[in-house]
Parts: structure tokens; sequence; C-alpha cells
């Protein structure tokens, strides 16, 4: 690359995903930046859990380019597994272990791929800290709630100071604390190490909480890129006033809150009561998307869609 922008850590071109004679991936395009938090939003069977897998390296893609920190996972060695964090679901062996042993033997196989700029693996007691795990750090894996194993898978994940991370649903079956210490989590890995990071989530308001950039995956492609608001501004009518006139309720999606505030008040003054403006919500932006592309429009979808 000339100068400027440094080369995406991720970089897809037309990928896609046939299962027997089911097309889950239908040409993807995606290319994620160092440092970058997305987030990949879509609905259950959407094909999201096999775009990572894929990105990881755990699985075969049918066709298309898929090139992670400049390689093809499907080909890549330990020194490139080294780079690339991976949160699995739950940690279920070694249950005789603690959650120290567990690390510090894990932090091992990362220390010939240590360098001065990013040092691997992490301290077990910083990591034990950073996770919330300290208190536990020395009972047995088997006795951790299921909340604190989550932690510990996080901790597996990060161990060797990725420089990419991969969060397939990270966060269910989080209680709130363990959730709100998750995202802190988060953007210390992104604002810290410049951990890049892709994840998924069902938990709207944690992408838009988390993400620079969210991407829409339905039908087998992306069709929404862009960060929440980018997103929210396709949807026509990014906010919704809704009124009252004596008995009579009214209800209309506009761009512009002000102007159109300000005409209601001067045609009816007094006789307007109930005035309620509403900002679409990121919640708001995806079910329309979702539902305007499983409907096979490709036109912006509005909000007036998603109001019951
Ligand atoms: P998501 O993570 O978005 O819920 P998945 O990637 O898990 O979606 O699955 C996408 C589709 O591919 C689903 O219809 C699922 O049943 C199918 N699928 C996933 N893995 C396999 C597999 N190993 N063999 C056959 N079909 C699969």
């Amino acid at each position: 690359m000339g100068a400027g922008r440094p080369d995406p850590v991720i970089s897809v071109r037309d990928l896609r995903m046939t299962y027997g004679t089911q097309e889950v991936l239908a040409g993807i395009d995606l290319d994620v930046h160092p440092g970058e938090v997305v987030c990949l939003l879509g609905p259950n069977g959407a094909g999201k859990t096999t775009t990572i897998e894929i990105l990881e390296g755990f699985r075969l893609p049918s066709a298309g380019q898929v090139q992670v920190l400049g390689e093809d996972p499907a080909r890549a060695g330990d020194a490139w597994r080294a780079r690339v964090g991976v949160v699995l679901q739950s940690w279920r062996d070694h249950a005789r272990w603690t959650p120290r042993m567990l690390l510090t033997s894990l932090g091992g196989y990362f220390l010939p791929y240590s360098t001065p700029e990013r040092p691997r693996p992490y301290g077990v007691d910083e990591l034990l800290e950073t996770v919330g795990l300290i208190e536990h750090a020395d009972r047995k894996i088997g006795t951790l709630s299921g909340g604190q194993r989550r932690r510990l898978d996080v901790a597996v994940g990060i161990i060797g100071r990725p420089e990419l991370l991969f969060l397939d649903e990270p966060t269910a079956g989080f209680d709130p604390q363990a959730r709100r210490d998750f995202h802190d989590l988060v953007h210390r890995l992104s604002d810290l190490e410049g951990t890049s990071i892709l994840l998924t989530t069902h938990d709207l308001a944690e992408a838009e909480k988390l993400a620079d950039r969210i991407l829409i995956l339905t039908n087998g492609r992306i069709v929404a890129d862009g960060s929440a608001e980018e997103l929210t501004r396709q949807v026509a009518g990014t906010a919704e006033v809704r009124w009252a006139l004596g008995r009579e309720r009214f209800v209309h999606p506009t761009d512009d809150v002000v102007p159109f505030v300000r005409r209601l008040l001067e045609q009816h003054g007094d006789a307007l009561t109930d005035l309620e403006v509403r900002k679409a919500s990121l919640e708001d932006t995806y079910l329309a998307m979702v539902q305007r592309f499983e409907a096979g429009a490709r036109t912006a979808p509005a909000l007036q869609e998603v109001v019951p």
C-alpha cells in the first residue's frame, strides 16, 4: 500500500460458503483496519459464526480471497496463530486446574513469539486482575460459576496479547456487572493495546457501545456497513415525533425534528398535547434493514416500517 492507511488486518473479497446445497455466504467483501472494533450483526443463521470461523482458520471457505494479518488463515502457521486471539464458548476442560495454572501453562506457548513492542504472554496476575478473576485465581476451575468461567474464556483468548481478537457472542450469559466489566476490557484492549476486534452480538446496545463500525449480514450478504450513526442516517426518518390533538394521536417520522416541531407548535399552539420526540435507535435501524433486505428490496428502509 502507498502512503496513508496501513494495510487492513482483515481483508475479504467475494467470500462464499455453501453447506451442501445451502448457500450461506453469497459473496462477502469486508475490511477491518488496525485498531478498529467491528461488530457483525445479523439474524440467527445469517452466517456470522461461519464467517468468523473462516477468518480464524477453523473452516475452509467454498470460494473467495481471505487475508488475515497478511496471510491466508487456512494455511497460516503457529507464528500467525500466536498473533490472533479467539474466545471460545466456555472452557470445560481441566476442571481440577486453577485459573492461574491454566493461564500460566497456555501462556508458555506464546513466549517464543514475544517481541519488544508486544511482550507475550500477559503477566498472569495482571490478566487475572484485568478480567476480574484475581480472587479466584487458585480455585479449581470446576468450582467456578458460569460467569467466572466466561471471564476465564476471555482470559484464555487474550493471554497471548493478540493483535487481532475474535469474539463470537462474548457476553452471552453475563450478568450486567460482568457485561459492564467486559465492555471496559474491550475499550482498554482497543485503546491501550491497539488490538483490532471483530465481534458478533445480538445485543444492539452492546454493538452501539463498542463498535467503531457495524456490519449487518443477512441473506448471505453484507447489507450495511458504517458507524451506528451512519446506519441510522440511511434509514429514512431518523426520529419519530408523536403528538395528540384532543383525542386524536399522530406519529410522524422525520429527519428534521426542530423545524417539524416548530411548525406543529405554530399550527396548533395550545391544542397540542403529549408531544414526544424519539430518536431512531440502532435497534430500529437494524430491524428496518433486516426486514427490508429479507424481503428482497435494495432501497433504503423507512423508520415507520418498524414502528408498531
Ligand atoms: P449465525 O452465526 O449467523 O447464527 P451460522 O454461521 O452459525 O450463523 O450458520 C449459518 C447457516 O449455516 C445456518 O443455516 C446453519 O444451519 C448452517 N450451518 C452452519 N454450520 C454448518 C455445518 N457445519 N454444516 C451444515 N450447515 C451448517
